[in-house]
């Protein structure tokens, strides 16, 4: 075997157990991380990739994304105008954007269900593909939110059936619209659409088959019933009212954060999502802001000092994106990096919540997310500190998927 390991060195190795970044040298067999030593502790004659003083880290994982969706402005309507062959090359080109952008591992939280041919048969495809947990098409209710991507069930029977195809079909997630959602026409965010009793038998099935569960949660109501089911994750935390202007304000709930903390549900607060649309308001002085812009801007920084609060009571945050939604692109992940230490994270809470912490909501953490023997091989290199300037994760010089690089083979000189 010793033929076929390889090292790779630097002065700045991420190592988890200590949070923080030091000298070492990672041996590298097969898919596998097979040991981590003191840089001088490669042999002579070794096959060695020395990094010198640039900064070594396992691959990002971006837990919340949508492969068959566009990332345009008009997501929805470019998904509805292609067929799902169509939809599934957009996916694999979306995923091979996510691993060039240094993740590793992703996490699909809804596409259709021909999809999951990329989770199948990775081997098949044209383009190298980050891991890929997929949920297939989201449980929701007739005519709920991403209703069609036929994922809809209506009793018991349904919730089994559903589970056990996706997990058929290759995927490796089960995700559940409880509220409903902005994207799709006729569903209210502020609307709880599952029982108690549904969302308790969904989660307690995924918990049986080894499948992490996870629940689009806008609505407070919705974020109160998945916490209680236990979801491994909740997406947004919105808790969301209609007030009589007809618009929707984030209200937060202080028991409900405390009964998903207890329960020990992560969250995804995707606070990146769709940039571009609030740098455009911001970059407008206050006085030009139209009265929903207005609206907007409030309404996001109540978010972030929602991310702050849950943060403070101690729910683990994980890093998703919601990327191919309006606006948010596939090679944007460092942003959410970015956001989660502008909304109250130190950097090296950012970077675990971005690795193992995401792994353990997708109960992966016992083999991908850290630098350690016996981890898969998931790692990338950066010009800069990441601890510094989160934007060094920006454009990876190097990412290795499972022991084979796929960025980055001849360009860094040691
Ligand atoms: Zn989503």
């Amino acid at each position: 075997m010793s033929s076929s390991r390889h090292w790779i060195k630097s002065q700045h190795v991420w190592r988890e157990a200590l949070g923080r970044f030091e000298p070492a040298a990672v041996a590298v067999e097969g898919d596998r991380i097979a040991a981590v030593e003191r840089p001088d502790a490669v042999p002579a004659g070794a096959t060695l990739r020395d990094f010198g003083d640039r900064w070594v880290m396992p691959g990002l994982f971006n837990t919340h994304v949508h492969l068959d969706f566009s990332a345009s402005k008009t997501p929805l309507r470019d998904f509805e105008a292609e067929d799902p062959s169509e939809r599934l090359l957009r996916a694999a080109k979306n995923a091979n954007t996510l691993l060039l952008s240094g993740v590793t591992t992703a996490r699909d939280c809804g596409s259709q269900w021909q999809t999951l041919a990329l989770a199948r048969r990775p081997d098949l495809s044209p383009v190298p593909l980050p891991r890929l947990l997929m949920s297939g098409p989201p449980i929701t209710v007739p005519y709920g939110h991403l209703h069609f991507m036929h994922g809809i069930v209506r009793n018991d029977r349904d919730i089994y059936a559903h589970i056990a195809r996706i997990r058929k079909d290759g995927g490796r997630s089960v995700k559940v619209m409880i509220s409903g959602g902005q994207m799709t026409p006729g569903s209210k965010p502020e609307d709880t659409v599952f029982g108690q009793d549904d969302l308790n038998l969904i989660t307690g099935e995924s918990r049986r088959l080894g499948l992490p569960s996870v629940a689009h949660v806008l609505s407070t109501e919705s974020v109160r019933r998945g916490a209680i089911a236990r979801f491994d994750s909740l997406e947004h935390c919105a808790y969301f009212d209609r007030h009589e202007d007809g618009r929707l304000y984030r209200n937060y709930n202080a028991d409900v954060a405390q009964t998903a903390r207890d329960n020990g549900s992560a969250m995804m607060a995707n606070l990146s999502t769709a940039m571009p649309g609030f740098d455009a308001i911001y970059a407008k002085a206050e006085s030009d802001r139209t009265p929903l812009e207005k609206h907007q801007v409030r309404q996001f920084e109540t978010m972030v000092e929602n991310f702050g609060k849950m943060l403070k009571l101690g729910i683990p945050m994980v890093c998703g994106n919601d990327a191919g939604v309006n606006d948010t692109p596939f090679d944007s992940t460092w942003m959410e990096v970015d956001w989660m230490i502008r909304g109250g994270q130190s950097p090296v809470e950012a970077l675990r919540s971005a690795t193992i912490g995401s792994a353990k909501a997708l109960l992966i953490d016992e083999s991908v997310g850290r630098i350690e023997p016996g981890y898969s091989a998931d790692i990338i290199a950066l010009a800069g500190d990441p601890l510094q300037a989160v934007s060094a994760l920006k454009s990876p010089l190097y990412v290795m998927r499972q022991g084979e690089v796929v960025l980055g083979q001849a360009g860094v000189a040691a």
